[in-house]
């Protein structure tokens, strides 16, 4: 197994889950990174927490430099040039994609059909399908990929839940939605196509991984080095669908 088959080690324990999402209360444009701090004090601390984290971080600055809309675009760019997964006229799903910087991504790449799905309103993104809902109801995947217009050539997750603090139920929210974006990357990416997910380290992804390991040719543990270094953060990359 060469090193980046297996999972990174934390670089701090990862005994404490920090919320990989804003709190909640949040809009599409409030949680764009030009949030105001004015409004910090009406929030909950941990809300404030994040603010102050967010303007202060690098990756943050950066985002707003360059008109990205979260962070997170920085993640998906580091993970594109490595294993060049966005091609011209690729077809995207984005599962979790509030406030909208792996879409941002994923068209100025070149992809030609984008469709993202969150829980939480998205501000809209010239050049991409937007639905507002859970990706775990039933019949979601299929609106998917009417929008889509074929079959997906990449899914992209970077779905978090909103932690409740309890280690076990947190535990299995995050592998219950690894799973079912797998899932649904397994039964429609067409053959040769790629999954990205987040994933956390000391999760026990165990069983998607060996069933990611027997459809996909590769399977890659990616720590960005855009994803902050005490987060247990890992993303997992499948490539080339049998
Ligand atoms: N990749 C995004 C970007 O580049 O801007 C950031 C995604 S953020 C880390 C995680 C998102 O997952 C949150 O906005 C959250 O609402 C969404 N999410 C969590 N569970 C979900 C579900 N069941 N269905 C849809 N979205 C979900």
């Amino acid at each position: 197994m060469s090193d980046d088959e297996k999972p990174p080690q934390p670089e701090q324990p990862a005994a404490r889950r920090r919320m990989v999402r804003p709190p909640s209360g949040g809009t599409a444009a409030g949680r764009g990174l030009g949030t105001q701090i004015k409004t910090a004090d009406k929030k909950s601390m941990s809300s404030q927490q994040w603010i102050k984290r967010q303007l202060a971080d690098k990756w943050s600055e950066r985002a707003r430099a360059e008109g990205w809309r979260s962070r997170a675009a920085f993640k998906l760019i580091e993970i594109d040039d490595r294993y060049r997964l966005i091609k011209p006229g690729s077809r995207v799903v984005d599962l979790g994609a509030a406030p909208g910087g792996w879409l941002q991504v994923a068209l100025k790449r070149g992809a030609k059909s984008v469709v993202g799905i969150d829980l939480l309103p998205i501000e809209h993104v010239p050049g991409a399908e937007l639905i507002q809902g859970d990706f775990t109801d039933p019949g979601m995947d299929r609106q998917l990929l009417d929008l889509l217009g074929g079959p997906p050539d990449l899914v992209l997750s970077d779905m978090a839940h909103n932690t409740v603090g309890h280690r076990k139920t947190d535990h299995l929210k995050i592998i219950a939605l690894i799973e079912i974006a797998a899932d649904f990357a397994i039964r429609n990416l067409r053959p040769g196509g790629a999954f990205v997910t987040k994933n956390f380290q000391g999760g026990d992804a165990g069983g998607v991984l060996a069933r990611l390991r027997d459809e996909f040719e590769t399977v890659k543990y990616v720590k960005p080095e855009s994803s902050r270094k005490g987060s247990a953060e890992v993303f997992l990359v499948a490539l080339n669908k049998k």
